[in-house]
């Protein structure tokens, strides 16, 4: 049984001072103004701030590692690496493939045990079920209409947590598509769509509850016909990713988004390649080749694809456009498991995982706990 001592606890939705966080056996056991007499040590951080880990829903790799083409051992790398970036907890992205492909890679990621480093706690098949007009970097050649049977098969090698799947809505069988998923469990997250309005809050009532990086990868937002974005920013329950490496969206655009959704229903997600946390070069999403140029990160005719931003970076961005920092973390932390449904995380409170981060005052990650255990510190 340890302590953790720091200035500022944020829960996320709640400013602790002067407080111990007592962690025993991977859990938050107690917070606590008086230091129990049994406690083995103390870990102080002087003029820092806690928050629960960082929890990213939406990433195909970095470190050089691409999720879903990686051998086994580079995967593990990237696991181990992620702490150092704040995340303590992350959904895995697959792009769209052939089904014996996607068979491969669950079959190999499902796989993988004893990693140290941060969790698994979902898994997302972002496609193959979306619309060819919107693809982005996802290869065109396999895009199909929704297959139940195909998700029965992929989410069987994932029992133990969640899974998610990115749908257009208005391919042909899309809105059973969703009540079926949501029947066994699966959440559906609307993205790489031309659906209108109409379609979109069809989707919802279906039981979409997620729209994947919101304004990216489907029709831009119009007056007469105000698509996704607008049944996305109207319907007060969905969950907008959004992607904040500044580069994605204007920083007007995540202030409106902000508006619309507030910090229970905004998202902060990185969307990151293999090229994340590196510098400029050469990489692969998937089966597409990606440059990554002063950052950025696209297909050789121009298309943005994916991200090099590390969720530590976006959470810097989204107070630099002036969102309370209070209401960043939600975003990083809470919002992103309730939007996979996950529980027991993300929250600092009796009774959760001890997944911990120590901010300095400039938000630049000094140590980050995962179930209690201490995996970085800068
Ligand atoms: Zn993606």
């Amino acid at each position: 049984m340890f302590a953790l001592e720091a200035s500022t606890i944020f829960t996320p939705t709640k400013i602790l001072k002067d407080t111990y966080i007592i962690v025993s056996d991977g859990k938050v056991v107690k917070l606590t103004k008086t230091l129990p007499t049994n406690v083995d040590k103390i870990d102080s951080y002087e003029s820092c701030i806690v928050a629960p880990g960082f929890v990213d829903i939406h990433t195909h790799g970095g470190f050089g590692v691409d999720i879903m083409y990686s051998c086994t051992n580079d995967i593990k790398k990237f696991i181990e690496k992620l702490p150092n970036t704040g995340v303590t907890s992350f959904v895995p992205s697959t792009v769209t493939d052939s089904f014996e492909s996607l068979k491969r890679f669950s079959e190999k990621f499902s796989s993988i045990k004893y990693v140290k480093g941060s969790e698994v706690i979902g898994i997302h098949f972002e496609g193959p079920y979306i619309n060819i007009e919107m693809a982005g970097a996802q290869s065109k050649d396999h895009i199909r209409c929704p297959s139940v049977e195909e998700v029965k098969v992929l989410s069987g090698f994932f029992n133990h947590i969640k899974k998610r799947v990115t749908l257009a809505p208005e391919l042909e069988g899309g809105i059973d598509f969703i009540k079926a998923l949501k029947g066994l469990n699966i959440i559906t997250s609307i993205g790489h769509t031309c659906a209108s309005y109409q379609q979109t809050i069809q989707a919802f009532s279906a039981g979409a509850r997620l729209v994947t990086h919101i304004f990216n990868g489907m029709k831009p937002f119009h007056h007469r016909e105000p698509g996704v974005v607008g049944a996305a920013l109207n319907c007060p329950n969905v969950y907008a990713e959004t992607i904040l490496d500044l580069i994605h969206l204007h920083p007007a655009t995540v202030e409106l988004v902000y508006r619309c959704k507030g910090s229970k229903r905004m998202v902060l997600v990185t969307d990151a390649i293999a090229g994340a946390g590196l510098d400029d070069g050469t990489f692969k999403l998937g089966p597409m080749g990606i440059i990554v140029k002063d950052g950025i990160s696209r297909l050789s005719d121009g298309t943005l694809a994916g991200s090099t931003l590390t969720m530590d970076k976006a959470v810097k961005n989204a107070v630099k456009i002036g969102i309370p920092l209070i209401k960043v973390l939600e975003m990083a932390t809470l919002t992103p498991c309730k939007a996979m449904m996950v529980e027991g995380k993300g929250y600092i409170r009796e009774g959760n995982d001890a997944d911990l981060i120590v901010l300095d005052k400039n938000l630049n990650v000094i140590s980050t706990y995962i179930k209690g255990e201490k995996f970085f510190s800068n």
